[in-house]
């Protein structure tokens, strides 16, 4: 078979490439090495993770806010198993979604791992051993990436786990140890201890989510406390062990004392990196970065191969799926002969703990770094009428504006539905929108977004309604 696009991997990456390949008539395939498709993305990453962070914040409000509401409850349990159960509906809906997506676009799609015979060959081995060969003129990699692992500290996957184990286990552990205390280790560390784990978290920097603006973390760490959740921070981990149910994790205080902790699971989740394991890349000449493992691209996410692009957590920048499809489908139509363009610095990060963090443009850290003169403008959600009403009144939200021409250079939310809230910074930061433009926009009463345009108001001449 002879098609214009190959595709290697069908994650949000992979799969949006596909499809846009195939809007734009071009004759595309899609191989998959897993049984479903939709990648990291769908099957063990943002889809499975949010289905049980909605199930363990339903139960943690039932055991307790509903009271405040005036809802009682008696005999509430946690049923693990249908939890998991329902969590794994919610996946087999969205990647059949995806088989769906394929056969309505006419996406050519093949199940095996595809490795380069050269530039323009693609040999798919199947699960049954059987191979086949298909040739493209184009060839865009997108296969993702897998969680990295602490050379002193393997992974068993029964007591010493990934996100990928922590996403089906049958139990609530008694004590979660986790390691690294970023995006995946405080969404699935607040799962459990929402459910009633007691959870700590070890994180080599002197703040959670470090890469965030640090206001961010600071406030994440106070509500995730309230909930129960433990934090070591600075402090450096040096190995564990498992003895039947126990894991013992042994670290290291900022002042160099030697600490350890018994828990029943530990969570390692210190970043990912680049996965290319059987590509064939050697065939064709690409070699991977040392570090991180990535594959190098220009900025039109060619490799040093023409013809062969690269996409997604395979190569740099932030591993995240809108990052991933908004590659997809620039990649899509630059093959086509469009001219389309990414703004990296407006690519929304958020980490769905609740209150949700959610952060677009520069960080105050940044600004600092880069000389740039800004001003702030705050305003906290206990000051909204909406999160009072709803009870979430933790967080605030955080408008940075240049100091001269007011325009918007980073917005920072911790809140309710603060991913939801992070578009309308977007949107404002692609126009290039002052704070003043968003002080004077109508924002419907009563919303959380009204805490967006009283930061705003801050942030302009520092004159907000409400506090
Ligand atoms: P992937 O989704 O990793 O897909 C790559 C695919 O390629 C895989 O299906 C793999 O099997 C396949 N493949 C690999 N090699 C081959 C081969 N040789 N032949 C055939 N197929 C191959 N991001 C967000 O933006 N929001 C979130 O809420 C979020 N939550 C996450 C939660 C968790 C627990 C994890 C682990 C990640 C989360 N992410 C989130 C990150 C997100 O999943 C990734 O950034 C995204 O999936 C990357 O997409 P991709 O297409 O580059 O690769
Ligand atoms: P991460 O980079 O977000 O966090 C890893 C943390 O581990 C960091 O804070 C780091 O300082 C710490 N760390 C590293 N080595 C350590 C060590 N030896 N001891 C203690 N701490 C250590 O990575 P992650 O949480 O594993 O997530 C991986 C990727 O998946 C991220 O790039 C993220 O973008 C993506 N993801 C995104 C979402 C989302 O968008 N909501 C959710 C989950 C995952």
């Amino acid at each position: 078979m002879q098609f214009d696009v190959i595709v290697i991997g069908s994650g949000p990456g992979g799969y949006v490439a596909a499809i846009r390949c195939a809007q734009l008539g071009l004759k595309t395939a899609c191989i998959e090495k897993y049984s479903t498709f939709g990648g990291t993305c769908l099957n063990v990453g943002c889809i499975p993770s949010k289905a049980l962070l909605d199930s363990s914040e339903h139960y943690h409000n039932a055991a307790h806010t509903f009271e405040t509401h005036g809802i009682k409850l008696k005999d509430l349990k946690v049923d693990m198993s249908q939890m998991i159960k329902r969590k794994n509906e919610v996946v087999q809906k969205n990647t059949a979604g995806i088989t769906f997506l394929f056969k309505k676009n006419k996406v050519t799609s093949y199940q095996g791992m595809g490795s380069f015979v050269d530039k323009n060959t693609i040999k798919i081995t199947k699960a049954d051993g059987s191979t086949e060969t298909i040739t493209g003129t184009n060839v865009i990699i997108a296969t993702g990436s897998k969680p990295s692992q602490l050379p002193f500290l393997p992974v068993d996957k029964k007591r010493i786990i990934t996100s990928t184990e922590a996403l089906t286990l049958t139990e609530v552990p008694k004590h979660m140890v986790l390691i690294g205390g970023g995006v995946i280790g405080l969404e699935l560390g607040s799962v459990y201890a929402r459910l009633g784990a007691k959870v700590s978290v070890i994180e080599f920097m002197d703040g959670i989510i470090p890469t965030m603006d640090k206001g961010l973390g600071k406030e994440l760490q106070k509500v995730l406390t309230k909930l129960g959740m433990e934090f070591y921070l600075g402090h450096k981990v040096t190995g564990a062990s498992v003895k039947g149910k126990e894991v013992t994790v042994k670290f290291d205080s900022p002042k160099g004392d030697k600490m350890e902790l018994k828990g029943d699971y530990c969570l390692v989740a210190v970043g990912r990196v680049a996965y290319t394991d059987q590509l064939g890349l050697e065939n064709i000449g690409i070699t991977v970065e040392e570090r991180g493992k990535k594959i190098t691209v220009n900025d039109h996410m060619e490799t040093s191969v023409k013809g062969v692009y690269a996409i997604g957590d395979v190569v740099r920048g932030a591993m995240l799926a809108h990052k991933a499809e908004d590659e997809g489908t620039m990649v899509a139509e630059l093959i086509a002969g469009q001219k389309p363009h990414i703004n990296y610095n407006l690519i929304p990060g958020v980490v769905y703990t609740w209150p949700e963090v959610a952060s677009v443009g520069q960080t105050e850290e940044q600004l600092k770094e880069k000389g740039v003169a800004y001003k702030t403008g705050s305003f906290p959600f206990k000051a909204s009428g909406r999160a009072v009403a709803s009870g979430d009144m933790d967080g605030f939200v955080k408008v940075l504006a240049d100091k001269t021409t007011d325009e918007i250079l980073g917005v920072h939310i911790i809140g309710p539905r603060a991913a939801d809230m992070i578009a309308e910074a977007v949107v404002a930061m692609e126009y290039r929108a002052s704070a003043e433009d968003i002080s004077r926009m109508s924002h419907a009463h009563p919303t959380y977004t009204e805490a967006m345009r009283e930061a705003c108001l801050a942030a302009t001449d520092n004159r907000p309604i409400h506090i």
